[in-house]
């Protein structure tokens, strides 16, 4: 049977508050409900008749962004808390199909301290991801309160007060990583409707097995893309890219990514347009 199969962007703009996390099955054994092991001093006042926990600085979301900045601000002497959503760090990470591996090179891809382990390879899978954050939450005793979602904020003098899906927070410093990739953009094209085959948007594409013996087409050349459509050709698919322009993407030497962190020393703009001349000549 066939099946069409979108690869695509997301909404840069938008996130999902109270988006489940782990699919069934996919649930890491993760330590990271260490919140309740580590003293909670936060001074309590009650407005309303409802209890409101101040703190320093209140951090939300649970990503990689997340826990960096908890890392950062608990590194230099601030009362920290990051509430979360979901019941897992890098929650994002467990909703993303099963043969992801990043595709940033190991040593590119840590936070602050320990790197992951040599035994993850260049290009750790999702999961290593995932208990790699975990790892670092607790290393570094980031306090991570979970199934906590941000509802709304009000700015009241010199404070940040939240509503929570739970109770209302206060604090003076307050940093949303709630992350840029939540919603996902589905264009619209006529004849959608009456397509009987199989249609999705990459976020939604769960495994390649499922597809092997399949004639599957993936619109969009980008990273999800072209990283999905080689996970179905060795799961046995027989598989069509669409691309809007002429070749829009080449392989990258591994010289590149050792290269990045020279890169980053320099303006964006210099990297960016000997790319651009080096894309040029290889691909017109
Ligand atoms: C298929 C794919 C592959 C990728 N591969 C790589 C890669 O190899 N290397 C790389 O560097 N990047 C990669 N990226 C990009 C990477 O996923 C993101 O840049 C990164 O995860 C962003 O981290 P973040 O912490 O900003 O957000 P997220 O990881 O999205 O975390 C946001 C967190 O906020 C929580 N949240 C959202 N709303 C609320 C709320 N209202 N209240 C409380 N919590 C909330 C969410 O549950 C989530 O846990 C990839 C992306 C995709 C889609």
């Amino acid at each position: 049977m066939p099946a069409g199969l979108l690869g695509g962007g997301a909404n840069p703009s938008n996130n999902e508050p109270g988006r489940s996390p782990a699919r069934p099955g996919h649930v890491l054994p993760l330590t990271t409900r260490h919140e309740s092991q580590l003293p909670d001093r936060s001074p309590r006042s009650v407005e309303g008749g409802r209890e409101v926990e101040r703190h320093e600085a209140i951090i939300v979301g649970a990503g990689s962004a997340g826990l960096a900045a908890a890392c950062a601000l608990s590194k230099r002497g601030f009362e920290t808390v990051v509430i979360e959503a979901s019941n897992s760090v890098g929650a994002r990470w467990l909703t993303r199909y099963a043969e992801l591996r990043l595709n940033s090179w190991r040593p590119m891809s840590k936070l602050q301290g320990k790197g992951m382990s040599r035994s993850c390879g260049r290009n750790p899978s999702r999961d290593d991801f995932v208990a790699y954050l975990d790892d670092v939450s607790t290393r570094h005793r980031i306090r991570v309160r979970f199934e906590t979602a941000l509802v709304q904020v009000q700015r009241t003098g010199d404070l940040w007060r939240l509503e929570t899906s739970t109770h209302p927070l206060c604090a003076r410093y307050l940093v949303i990583a709630t992350g840029w990739d939540a919603v996902p953009v589905f264009p619209q094209w006529p004849g959608m409707e009456t397509f009987t085959p199989e249609l999705i948007h990459s976020s939604e594409f769960r495994s390649a097995l499922a597809y092997r013996d399949r004639d599957v087409l993936v619109v969009g050349a980008g990273n999800s893309g072209i990283d999905i459509a080689g996970h179905l050709v060795h799961a046995g698919a027989r598989v069509t890219v669409s691309m809007r322009h002429a070749p829009n993407c080449r392989r990258v030497s591994s010289s590149a990514f050792r290269a990045s962190p020279f890169w980053f020393s320099w303006p964006i703009t210099c990297p960016s347009n000997s790319l651009t001349a080096s894309c040029r000549s290889g691909s017109g």
